[in-house]
């Protein structure tokens, strides 16, 4: 049988020759040279990529900034904005917002997509079901996991248990906690028990926003021990993701590894917000300003699973960003001076390899024969350099079908 498509002359890895890619009934068929298709697409040497992954975004809350900003620029005041805008959500304002945002997302060559939607008392289920109604919508574009999302914790927002469970029986794939925003220590805990109470009633994973702040002396932002503690408890081995973990940024080396060891043992996957993280840390250190977000090196190589994502466009908690994960690869690897080869691919890892394993499609991810035909051709020469360049996306793939392309891009007197 003749393959439906083939990209011809592509560069996936720098140290090898290029090769052509067979595409059959939305999966890769074989990769190999002078493969035949009914149609050819000339990649021209230029880099073929996996989709990228977005493992954590709120398109709910996305685009606020210029309705109100966060002036005071810390995270308090994120929430409490973000908090005022959201009693006024409504759903056909927060679809169309959030369908902005996934289509900035899908222009990028990202076409798996995990949101974190507010679910509380503020949001109510307004957000949740916006993600909802684009996941049904646009079911041929993206893979999209809903994680309904506790942001004004639970027991310190009356109502938030009933309603994030009311969210989970409609479908919600994860559930996420956000410990730090409780009162005090004794309710962190409880709020964790709570998020592991619905994750498992609903048999779903669970995920954390946690240990979001400068320092470890507010147990509060140090509630990583107790969620490696109740993971092991609940056999929730890589079942458990956690955002975030700011704090980890300050602590002495010593505690920082013997932290790694209890994440990697007890399998709980890492995904760092970069912007978010580095835009909100250290904002009342008057020197030595801390940068809060997470060299990714010593956690990759301690064995946890790492992952980078967006968590936040352009409102109060990120004044930027703009759906474009190699931008944010971009800023990692200036703020963690990650500027080696290997620290490029290690970063690629991080939007590919690692969040397939963190959203559980690692089965059915990647580029190789027999994996779904997600892909994206990038106007670059060399796979070191996408971080560098940020390359336009040529064209992007859903399931081998043509969902993106921007196709020229050259100097020249145009007509
Ligand atoms: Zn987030």
């Amino acid at each position: 049988m003749v393959n439906e498509l083939v990209l011809k002359d592509a560069r996936v890895d720098d140290d090898k020759p290029l090769v052509d890619i067979a595409i059959t009934g939305g999966k890769i068929k074989e990769i190999g040279k002078n493969l035949e298709g009914d149609r050819v697409y000339d990649v021209g040497g230029d880099v073929v990529v996996p989709s990228f992954i977005e493992a954590h975004i709120h398109m709910d809350k996305a685009l606020l900034e210029v309705v109100k900003p966060n002036l005071e620029g810390t995270l308090a005041g994120a929430i409490k904005i973000t908090g005022e805008l959201k009693k006024g959500f409504e759903d056909e304002e927060v679809y169309k917002r959030s369908k902005i945002v996934l289509d900035m997302l899908l222009s990028h060559g990202t076409t798996i997509v995990r949101c974190f939607p507010d679910t509380d008392p503020l949001a109510r289920l307004v957000g949740f079901k916006a993600m909802l109604r684009l996941k049904e919508e646009y079911k041929d574009f993206v893979d999209m996991q809903i994680g309904a999302f506790a942001q004004e914790g639970i027991l310190k927002s009356p109502g938030a248990f009933e309603i994030l469970d009311e969210a989970m029986k409609m479908g919600s794939d994860v559930i996420a906690g956000c410990p730090y925003n409780e009162n005090n220590y004794e309710d962190t805990k409880k709020h964790i028990d709570m998020i592991f109470e619905l994750g498992k009633k609903y048999k779903k994973d669970v995920t954390f926003h946690a240990d979001f702040g400068d320092d470890i002396n507010d147990k509060r932002y140090r509630s990583i021990d107790y969620i490696i503690e109740k993971t092991v408890a609940e056999k929730y081995q890589g079942r458990v993701t956690v955002g975030h973990m700011t704090s980890l940024s300050s602590v002495e080396p010593d505690v920082l590894n013997d932290t790694i060891a209890r994440m990697a043992s007890a399998k709980i996957y890492l995904t760092s917000l970069v912007a978010t993280d580095v835009f909100l840390s250290g904002r009342g250190d008057k020197n030595k300003v801390r940068r809060g977000v997470l060299n990714p090196t010593p956690f990759i190589k301690g064995g946890v699973n790492h992952a980078f994502a967006t968590n936040n466009i352009m409102n109060g908690f990120t004044p930027f960003a703009n759906g474009d994960l190699l931008l944010i690869g971009n800023l990692y690897a200036h703020v963690c001076q990650l500027g080696t080869i290997s620290d490029q691919k290690m970063l690629l890892d991080m939007i590919t390899r690692n969040p397939a394993k963190t959203l559980g499609i690692q089965d059915s991810y990647g580029l190789e024969p027999k994996k779904n035909a997600d892909l994206v051709v990038l106007d670059e020469k060399k796979l070191s350099n996408i971080f560098i360049n940020v390359p336009r996306r040529r064209l992007v793939l859903k399931r081998g079908r043509a969902i993106y392309k921007a196709e020229e891009a050259v100097v020249k007197m145009w007509k």
